[in-house]
């Protein structure tokens, strides 16, 4: 917020919108040191835990917006966030807005553009933690857009989390966060059929888990020495796993054997023997990048 909009017919510094359980998290947080918070809700009553400790409630988008400098936006998804804002562009007008509902980069560049039309300063935020991990430093939130605003705003966005700033794209945020999520998703996926397959032989999920985990955490060790081939272009330098020598046609129909559908490990397979057919089997594993690049 700068010091010419924090002028005194602002009732609270920051005001939030959507108290589900990442808006009150974030919005107890701020309370917790010591902001002035306003609180809107589109579903009244689930405000009251945030007022007992001190928020301003307000019944209104458009009041809860005129109420302070910086308004945040948490709703669930970004057709919410514009059906939301729509209304009340005109008292944004002048005000800082961040945005931490997760959209698309495309989604987040959308309403960086809506918010320069209507005068409005646009951060946009992708939060990495949950809401019981707000307030740790050890839980990320990444943010693209306003540089001004990010600066600004920096001192209240480390109450939450360490901050990190990822260029004036607006949807540069939301692209890392949702390519974080998409490996944290394929390695669920991947642990949901290992637990699957081992179901047949009467392993429960648990069991399956206590081996799975600390192999998992010792697997990315290796991430780096990918990242280094990845990197460097370079797929034939000695040392690499090769895709032959990865070839996982065994266990694609061990998990058809067990009767496991193998959706998971059949699409990693296709990947690797795409690169084959393509003639690269002596190369290194990491070459399926390759397939996958936006221009490979
Ligand atoms: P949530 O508990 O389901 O709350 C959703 C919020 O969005 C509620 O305040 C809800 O209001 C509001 N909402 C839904 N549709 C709306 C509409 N059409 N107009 C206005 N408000 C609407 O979700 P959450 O966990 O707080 O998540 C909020 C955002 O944070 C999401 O984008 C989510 O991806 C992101 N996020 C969450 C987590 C997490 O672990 N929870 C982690 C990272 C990022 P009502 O009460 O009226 O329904």
């Amino acid at each position: 917020m700068s010091e010419s909009n924090r002028n005194s017919t602002h009732l609270t510094d920051v005001t939030m919108l959507g108290l589900g359980a990442m808006g009150s998290a974030l919005a107890a947080a701020l309370l917790d040191a010591g902001r002035s918070v306003t609180v809107w809700n589109r579903t009244p009553g689930r405000a009251s835990d945030l007022v007992d400790r001190g928020a301003e409630e307000a019944t209104s988008v458009s009041d809860a917006a005129l109420a302070s400098p910086v308004v945040i936006a948490c709703l669930i998804d970004h057709s919410s966030v514009v059906e939301t804002l729509g209304p009340a562009a005109a008292q944004l007008r002048g005000r800082t807005l961040l945005n931490v509902t997760t959209t698309t980069p495309t989604e987040s560049r959308e309403l960086a553009a809506w918010a320069a039309e209507n005068g409005v300063d646009y951060l946009d935020g992708a939060i990495m933690a949950i809401p019981a991990m707000i307030g740790s430093r050890a839980s990320q939130i990444f943010y693209s857009g306003s540089r001004a605003a990010y600066d600004v705003l920096l001192p209240t966005l480390d109450i939450w989390a360490t901050s990190e700033f990822h260029g004036e794209d607006a949807g540069r945020a939301s692209l890392v966060d949702l390519a974080m999520l998409s490996g944290m998703y394929q390695m669920f996926t991947g642990f949901f059929h290992g637990a699957a397959m081992v179901a047949s032989m009467g392993m429960s999920a648990a069991d399956f888990a206590a081996r799975q985990a600390p192999f998992l955490a010792a697997m990315t060790e290796g991430f780096d020495g990918y990242a280094k081939v990845i990197d460097g272009g370079d797929y034939t330098v000695a040392g690499q796993q090769s895709l032959e020598f990865s070839d996982l046609t065994h266990i694609v129909r061990a998990s058809e054997e067990e009767g496991v559908d193998a959706t998971p490990i059949a699409m990693v397979q296709a990947l690797i023997g795409g690169q084959i057919a393509a003639g690269y089997g002596s190369e290194g594993l990491a070459r399926v990048y390759e397939s996958l690049r936006a221009d490979g």
